[in-house]
């Protein structure tokens, strides 16, 4: 088979795809249908100058586990730019919001524990079992989607609590009035209370411990170093503006419908790889796929993101006791976050202020970009007064992924699916159709996630080694 490849799309999987199989020999182009690189890591420069404040309207935090990503910083020479990323929880100043108003997240046990005990039927439970029940559902207020969040209370009352009655807390309490519980170390020391749980309850808890985890980490100057290393080492061409509207697998090449801007062309290409969220793909004209694969294709589930930023004056929040890390705002905004200052001193710090999941961030995302931004400004206000100074606010950006036209969707979300029903749509949505090779965060194990999508490119550029020898050798049989 030819060595000739087509990676349709300029995501971080597209390029680790593009820039591996190089280095294996194979003769690459990328179709990008917008005007950028990088799709959802996206980098946004507040100025021109240099280095400029900036915020991650996209991906922002690395676990330090996400090997993948890891191996990619190093391969790109970006170990040096490495910085420890602060979150929810971290930040004994930030604010956490309950029903009786936003309480720093160092005092905020007390009135946790009021809440908490409301809401359950907790009479017959110890003290440490109530607290650690607070912090759960604080995490989940504050990460979990809304229709989640009504639903987990219930599911992990009953069994939670009475299996917590029979462990030992004390090891896991911290903080000055040691009362605070590290769920991280807790659910280290103790795997098997998850065992029980359904997909749905594990994929959640995953999700809470790595948005709190003490072990992010970041990428000062911006997360699109990445995605920028790999452009500055494709030798191949990289063409912008090139939306594939059309995928026709057929024995042995695959035809592409490409919409630019003289009109819609038919490439026939040797093989292509796409790692177009399947969001988009399943809109697109598709023929030659089996009938599994394009159930799959329109089955994956993706959930949406919405974030809006505020170039401010002055890092006001740190004179509010505020160093970093993240609040749970709450209302229609729901988190905050405080990023490192980055640019030239005097130009100002970068507010996250509003970072939105599901349907909240459906709900910001359809309004209009300035209504959308109006309405954060109101809410946040009255957390951060300073924000109404004159002069305080002096620009603003936001992307709402769910709208989005190249994604529609921030990421695949896989909660309420078993194990076993992860693993099978993971397998499917990667399952190659001819020559047509899939790859992307959606083809992954740890989808919405950087990491996910470059073990998918890599286990995509696996498989079109093998077609390729496979091919070779068929050749060779004739
Ligand atoms: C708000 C948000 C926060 C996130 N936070 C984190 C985080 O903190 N840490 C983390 O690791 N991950 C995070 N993620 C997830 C991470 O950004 C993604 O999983 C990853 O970047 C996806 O890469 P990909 O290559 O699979 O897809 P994409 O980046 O979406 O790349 C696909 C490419 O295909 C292009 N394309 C689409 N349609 C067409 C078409 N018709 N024709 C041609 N090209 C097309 C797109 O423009 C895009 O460039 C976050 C994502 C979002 C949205």
């Amino acid at each position: 088979m030819s060595n000739r490849i087509t990676v349709l799309g300029a995501g971080i999987a597209g390029l680790v795809a593009a820039w591996e199989l190089e280095q294996l020999g194979y003769s690459v182009e990328v179709l990008e249908g917008s005007s950028r690189c990088g799709g959802r890591i996206y980098t946004h420069r507040f100025a021109d100058a240099q280095p400029a404040p900036l915020v991650e309207l996209g991906a922002m935090r690395i676990p330090t586990n996400h090997l993948h990503t890891r191996a990619y910083i190093d391969k790109l020479g970006l170990n040096d730019r490495v910085r420890d990323f602060r979150t929810l929880f971290s930040e004994d100043g930030a604010y956490h919001t309950t029903s009786a108003g936003f309480v720093r997240v160092g005092e905020a046990a007390q009135v946790l524990v009021e809440e908490f005990r409301t809401g359950m039927v907790a009479e017959r439970y110890g003290e440490p079992t109530i607290l650690f029940g607070a912090w759960l559902m604080a995490m989940a207020d504050a990460i979990a989607p809304p229709d989640f969040r009504i639903t987990l209370q219930k599911e992990l009352g009953r069994d939670l609590l009475d299996e917590l009655e029979g462990l030992d807390l004390a090891p896991f309490r911290y903080g000055r009035g040691r009362d605070r519980i590290d769920l991280h170390a807790f659910f280290a020391a103790h795997p098997q209370v998850r065992t029980t749980w359904n997909g749905r309850l594990n994929h959640f808890i995953d999700d809470v411990l790595n948005e709190t985890s003490p072990e992010l980490i970041r990428l000062e100057g911006g997360m699109d170093q990445l995605v920028t290393g790999l452009v500055e080492r494709i030798r191949g061409p990289i063409t912008y503006g090139q939306e594939v509207v059309g995928i026709h697998v057929r024995d042995n090449d695959v035809l592409l419908e490409i919409r630019d801007g003289a009109g819609v062309t038919v490439r026939r290409c040797d093989q292509v790889l796409c790692t177009v969220p399947f969001s988009i793909l399943r809109r697109m004209s598709l023929s030659g796929f089996d009938g599994d694969k394009l159930d799959v294709v329109h089955a994956v589930k993706y959930w949406s993101a919405t974030k809006v930023a505020f170039h401010c004056r002055e890092a006001f929040w740190e004179h509010a006791g505020i160093s970093g890390g993240a609040s749970y705002s709450g209302g229609r905004i729901r988190q905050t976050y405080y990023p490192a200052a980055e640019g030239v001193p005097g130009g100002g710090a970068v507010l996250l202020a509003s970072y939105t999941m599901g349907d909240d961030a459906d709900r910001l995302g359809r309004m209009p970009p300035a209504a959308c931004r109006s309405v954060v400004l109101d809410e946040l206000s009255k957390m951060h007064p300073e924000l109404r100074r004159p002069g305080m606010v002096m620009d603003s950006a936001s992307l709402a992924w769910g709208q989005h036209r190249w994604s529609e969707g921030a990421g695949v979300t896989r909660w309420g699916m078993s194990v076993a029903a992860s693993e099978e749509q993971r397998s499917q949505a990667a399952r190659p159709q001819g020559r047509l090779f899939f790859a992307g965060e959606h083809c992954s194990s740890t989808p919405a996630w950087i990491d996910g999508a470059i073990e998918s490119a890599l286990e995509a550029v696996g498989q079109v080694r093998l077609g390729t020898r496979e091919g070779a050798v068929a050749v060779g049989a004739r």
